[in-house]
């Protein structure tokens, strides 16, 4: 539902249907309406006449109406409109084949301006197809020896044509046409009252809310729309970092229990695992202990890239806490993922007799109990148990482990003596895990907070990290374990498409299983999104891979029918899975060995590498193909850097170099860029904002003399959502 905030607000008109629509933006409040920037502007700022006009422009004319013809078009049952525009030069049409609502305000004998891209129909003739229009009202017209001249052109409020036009991230029924008019009204009525202290504003020179937000939504010029970006950037880091400090502040205030280390217990365990422990395992897990062992609440950030081993380091902390007699819980993004944990932690504790290690120091045999509970499965000590009975066994403290979709785990669990939450890929869940953390340990018993885990396999380059996450502490594997085979990386020409598709279908043969990642829609509209992977996959079915089974994944797919495909996938149901770069599955499937991408030169290399990931995690050679789109040489030279090295975290800071941290950082909080954070271009900036964060921190640290910034990071810490 949307909510007004401010009652002051003379909200723009919005029915329930479209508060509806508007959630699966994310746009629930005014506030959110503003903050929904547009991904880019398309622009027509090139005003013409009709007979100046050429094909494939991107133009902007005036003209009467003289025509308008509607008929439908029986093969594919579409109604098509065609107006006729004419100027003291001549005449254009436009057309549009779908029904368009706004169409109906179009008479003839009107006014009108049209902004489009022009070219050739299917008669031959010069039109423009589904152009932005807007009325010219009477009152602005003038006619002069057949001139039409519009009085007040500078002043126009024109948002849709003639001008840099926003183009907003869509959703059904929610176009940019519907936005661009909804925030213009909203704009207009709303008092805007800035939050960040004058003095910042000024040092840091930066505009202020009210102008950056009419110009990052209605720029006359690319460059007023880069100076709100600025702001929107500094903004957005800046109270990240005040909460930050917040966060810290509170941490050190609350009580953890202190989980003792035994030396030898740990040193059994690691003793019975299959495999020596890297170097930088070890590291980590010893930072880790030590964190345990204090009286206040770790909050850790454990990084490594897929397939470093960050699991076995996860349950070394697991059975540290069990030991020390209290529970630990492990909450993973999807159920699959959980699943996937829950098998990999029992083998690895298949070898080690819990018990003994144990009896050995106090004489006294205890087990060690494990537990999953997700929306499909509960199971205790690997045995199925019912629901009930498993939540009865966790909150009495039987249950030693538990791992879980962290919305069951969140919504219906009670521990007894929570001592450790792990949280897997921390990324999805934005950075703010504390508040959840709270909710958990409101229905513990006891007033101690447990330790904090999160797990991640971005690689964040460091410096970002530091400043980005300085409320947390990090913890980096940077070594693989030894023996691993090199995933072969090669950047495809469509030359030699064919070629590949040959050596896919011979690994198929084989006996392998196939991912291909489709391109990133520009207009990041889900149903274009949809609409391209479902393409892809018909076409691969169909036509280059008939004898083959191809399954599709998408965003629009429910969580369970995502869950079932990728199981059935993993169960060689299918040879290949066509999917969406939105579902980023970090699904084991150790006999998938290539991992193809199409439009590469659209991602981050950081992403590529996450894909990447996919494959090689089984005995088999394993191989990624970037496809490009286009021949753009820059492009190419920048994807070579992943056929080169397979070190997530050389890749992130090239990545770093060439895009920014803002990209960086944008996909990492929402999994989309951010056009606001697109302009954090270097790390100074960031510790710019961290500079002033900790000015205001020192000088005011409850906000007192600044509650329009208090509240502001009271609601960042209430937009944590966990879907
Ligand atoms: P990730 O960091 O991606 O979560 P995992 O913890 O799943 O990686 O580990 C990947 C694989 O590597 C697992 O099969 C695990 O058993 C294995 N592994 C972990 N540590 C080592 C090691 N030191 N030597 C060899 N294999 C290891
Ligand atoms: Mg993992």
């Amino acid at each position: 539902m949307l909510q007004f905030s401010n009652s002051a607000i003379k909200a723009p008109r919005i029915n329930k249907t479209q508060a509806k629509k508007l959630e699966k933006l994310n746009i629930l409040t005014i506030e959110d309406l503003l903050y929904h920037f547009p991904s880019r502007y398309d622009d027509f700022s090139f005003h013409k006449k009709i007979d100046e006009i050429g094909i494939d422009e991107m133009v902007t004319i005036k003209g009467k109406v003289i025509d308008i013809k509607t008929s439908t078009s029986w093969k594919k049952r579409m109604k098509i409109t065609e107006v006729y525009i004419e100027d003291e030069t001549g005449n254009i049409k436009a057309t549009w084949f779908h029904f368009f609502k706004p169409l109906m305000y179009l008479r003839k004998g009107k006014y009108v301006q049209f902004s489009g891209k022009t070219s050739i129909d299917k008669k031959g003739e010069l039109h423009l197809q589904h152009p932005n229009f807007e009325i010219i009202p009477k009152s602005q017209i003038k006619t002069e020896e057949d001139q039409v001249i519009v009085l007040d052109d500078e002043k126009s409020k024109n948002t849709n044509t003639g001008t840099l036009v926003p183009i907003y991230p869509e959703t059904k029924g929610i176009t940019s046409f519907w936005l661009r008019s909804t925030i213009q009204k909203t704009l207009e009525n709303c008092e805007i009252s800035e939050f960040i202290p004058g003095d910042i504003l000024k040092s840091q020179k930066l505009e202020n809310l009210e102008n950056s937000l009419w110009n990052i939504h209605f720029p006359k010029k690319l460059e007023e729309s880069e100076i709100a970006k600025k702001r929107f950037a500094f903004e957005k880091m800046f109270l990240l970092q005040l909460k930050n400090l917040q966060d810290k502040k509170n941490r050190d205030s609350l009580a953890a229990p202190e989980i003792p280390f035994e030396e030898r217990f740990v040193k059994n365990f690691v003793k019975s695992l299959p495999f020596v422990l890297t170097d930088a395992q070890k590291k980590v897990a010893w930072q880790i202990i030590k964190d345990l062992g204090k009286n206040v609440p770790m909050n850790r950030l454990l990084e490594g890239d897929v397939g470093s081993g960050k699991t076995v380091v996860a349950v070394i902390a697991i059975i540290s806490v069990a030991n020390g007699g209290r529970q630990s819980a492990l909450l993973a993004p999807t159920e699959v993922l959980a699943i996937q944990h829950y098998e990999g932690i029992s083998k690895f504790l298949s070898n080690f007799n819990f018990c003994q290690a144990k009896k050995n120091k106090k004489n006294k045999c205890l087990s060690f109990n494990h537990a999953i509970l997700t929306a499909s499965q509960s199971k205790f000590n690997g045995e199925k148990i019912s629901k009930p009975k498993l939540k009865k066994l966790i909150e009495d403290g039987e249950v030693d482990f538990v791992v879980g979709t962290h919305a069951i785990l969140q919504k219906t669990v009670k521990f007894k003596n929570l001592g450790l939450v792990i949280i897997d890929e921390q990324h999805r869940f934005g950075v703010n895990q504390r508040a959840y953390l709270q909710q958990i340990t409101q229905k513990e018993n006891g007033k101690l907070t447990p330790h904090l885990l999160t797990m991640t396999a971005t690689p964040i380059p460091r410096t970002l990290s530091l400043a980005v996450f300085g409320n947390l502490d990090l913890s980096i594997i940077d070594v693989m374990p030894s023996g691993r085979k090199k995933i072969i990386t090669k950047v495809v020409n469509p030359a030699s498409r064919e070629q590949v598709y040959e050596f896919v279908r011979k690994e198929v043969k084989g006996g392998r299983q196939v991912f291909v990642i489709c391109p990133l829609v520009e207009e990041s509209s889900k149903i274009t999104e949809v609409k391209a992977v479902t393409e892809e996959q018909k076409k691969l079915q169909e036509k280059i891979f008939p004898d083959l089974k191809v399954a599709l994944l998408h965003g629009k797919m429910k969580p369970k029918e995502k869950d079932e495909t990728m199981k059935d996938f993993k169960n060689k149901k299918f040879d290949i899975v066509v999917s969406t770069s939105v579902v980023e599955v970090g699904v084991d499937v150790p006999n998938a060995t290539i991992m193809l991408i199409e439009g590469a030169e659209r991602f981050g290399l950081s992403q590529l590498h996450q894909f990447r990931g996919r494959v090689g995690r089984g005995e088999f050679q394993s191989y990624c193909f970037l496809f490009t789109s286009n021949n753009v040489a820059n492009s190419t030279a920048r994807l070579k850097a992943m056929e080169k090295t397979n070190d997530g975290f050389k890749i992130a800071e090239e990545d770093m170099k060439l895009r920014g941290p803002g990209q960086f950082m944008g996909t990492l909080q929402s999994g989309v860029p951010d056009i606001a954070m697109e302009s954090l271009t270097d790390v100074k900036t960031i510790q710019k904002t961290k500079m002033e964060a900790e000015r205001v921190f020192v000088f005011d640290p409850s906000l007192k003399k600044f509650p329009l910034l208090k509240e502001k990071i009271e609601k960042l810490t209430k937009d944590v959502h966990w879907e």
